[in-house]
C-alpha cells in the first residue's frame, strides 16, 4: 500500500509512469488517461498510455493521442515499458481482466499500481486508489486527483481540460444522466475556464461519424429492432455479415443501443453483436433497473447499473434466445 504523501513524494520527482485503460477504450478511458497524461508530463514524468486495444476514430483528435501505444500492435515494447515502471495508473477499469493480456504483466510487474475507477466491486491489485462509484466518470476523479490530492490546481491547462471535459461528457450523456450531479456541472465550467471548448469537443465526438454508420444506423432501426411491449425491453442484434456489408469499424456501433431505449415506455434495452471471437452485448436501463446486475449474473461482465456490458459465448441467435429468457425473472421491475 502506498499513502497519499508517499505518493506525492514519489511524484515530485520524474519517474517512468505507465497509464493503462480498458478493452475497446470509450470516450472516459481515453479522456481520463490524456489527461492525466498531459498533467504528468508536464510536471517532468516520462509517461506512455498504453490502451489494450484499438478505440474509435471519433477519439482520435484528442490531444497527445499520436503518443498512445496499442498494446496489442506493439507488444514487446508494451511490456517493456511496463517492466520499466516506477508507476502504473489504470483508469476506468477496477478488474485486470478488463485489460486482457495486458493484465497479468501488470499483475506481476514491480510498478506501484494506482487505480483511478468509478465501477462497482474493485478488484484488489492496486497500491493506492481514488475510487468512487458516485463519481460520473474517472475522468471526474482524475480531475479531483490532480486539483484536490496533489493540491495542484495551477496547473491545469487546455490539453488536461480538453482530454478530461471529453471524459466527462461522454459518461455524464452530455452531462444528462443523475450522475450529472451540480458539483459535475461545477468541474466541466472550471474546464471551460481552462481552455475547453465544450461546443468543439461534443462536434468531435458526435458529429464525426463515417456515411456507412450512419446508413448502418438505419439498417438496425428499419431491420434489427425488436420490441417486448410485455417486458418495456427493446433489442437491437447485428450479425457479422452485417458489419462486413456496412464496412463498421471500431466506434461505429458506439450509442447505437440509446436509440433503443428512447422508445417511449421502454425501461431496458440491449445491443447484441456478433463481434469474430465472442458475442458483445451492451445493455442501457432507465431508473432503478440493475443492467450491470443482468450482464454480471448472465453475460461476464459488469458496469453501472443505467449502462453495463458482458459477452457470451453461444452464437448470437442462442444468446438473444437467452436474453429474452432472463426477462421474466425482472418483470416486476420491468413493468414498475
Ligand atoms: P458499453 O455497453 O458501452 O460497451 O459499456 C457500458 C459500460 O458497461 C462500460 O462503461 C463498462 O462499465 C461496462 N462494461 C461493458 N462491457 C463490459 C465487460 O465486458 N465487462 C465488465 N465488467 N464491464 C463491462
Ligand atoms: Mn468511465
Amino acid at each position: 500500500m502506498l499513502s497519499l504523501s508517499e505518493l506525492k513524494t514519489l511524484l515530485a520527482t520524474p519517474q517512468k509512469i505507465v497509464i493503462t485503460t480498458h478493452h475497446k477504450p470509450d470516450g472516459d478511458a481515453m479522456g481520463s488517461s490524456l489527461g492525466l497524461y498531459a498533467y504528468l508530463i508536464q510536471k517532468g514524468h516520462h509517461v506512455k498510455v498504453i490502451t489494450p486495444t484499438d478505440y474509435p476514430y471519433f477519439l482520435h483528435w484528442l490531444p497527445n493521442n499520436a503518443d498512445v501505444l496499442i498494446y496489442t500492435e506493439a507488444k514487446e515494447q508494451a511490456e517493456q515499458l511496463v517492466a520499466d515502471a516506477a508507476l502504473v495508473f489504470c483508469l476506468d477499469f477496477n478488474t485486470l481482466s478488463r485489460i486482457n493480456e495486458l493484465g497479468e504483466v501488470i499483475r506481476g510487474c514491480s510498478a506501484y499500481k494506482i487505480m483511478i475507477d468509478h465501477h462497482l466491486d474493485p478488484e484488489d491489485f492496486d497500491d493506492y486508489r481514488h475510487w468512487s462509484i458516485n463519481a460520473c466518470a474517472a475522468a471526474q476523479l482524475v480531475y479531483d486527483f490532480i486539483v484536490n490530492e496533489l493540491d495542484d490546481a495551477e496547473m491545469m491547462n487546455k490539453d488536461i481540460a480538453t482530454c478530461l471535459y471529453t471524459g466527462i461528457m461522454t459518461d455524464s450523456g452530455s452531462f444528462r444522466f443523475p450522475s450529472a450531479t451540480s458539483t459535475v456541472y461545477r468541474i466541466g465550467a472550471d474546464l471551460i475556464d481552462a481552455g475547453a471548448e465544450h461546443w468543439r469537443i461534443h462536434q468531435l465526438v458526435y458529429d464525426n461519424a463515417t456515411e456507412n454508420r450512419l446508413r448502418f444506423l438505419g439498417n438496425c432501426l428499419t431491420n434489427k429492432l425488436e420490441i417486448i411491449r410485455e417486458y418495456n425491453t427493446a433489442i437491437i442484434s447485428v450479425t457479422a455479415e452485417e458489419l462486413k456489408r456496412f464496412s463498421i469499424v471500431t466506434g461505429d456501433t458506439e450509442g447505437i443501443v440509446n436509440y433503443a431505449l428512447s422508445i417511449n415506455g421502454i425501461k431496458l434495452a440491449a445491443f447484441i453483436i456478433e463481434r469474430t471471437d465472442k458475442v458483445k452485448l451492451s445493455l442501457r436501463s432507465t431508473g432503478d433497473f440493475p443492467a450491470n446486475e443482468i450482464c454480471k449474473r448472465y453475460f461476464n461482465g459488469g458496469g453501472h447499473r443505467n449502462a453495463a456490458g458482458g459477452y457470451s459465448d453461444q452464437n448470437l441467435e442462442d444468446t438473444i434466445a437467452h436474453f429474452k429468457s432472463i426477462l421474466p425473472e425482472y418483470k416486476t421491475l420491468l413493468l414498475q
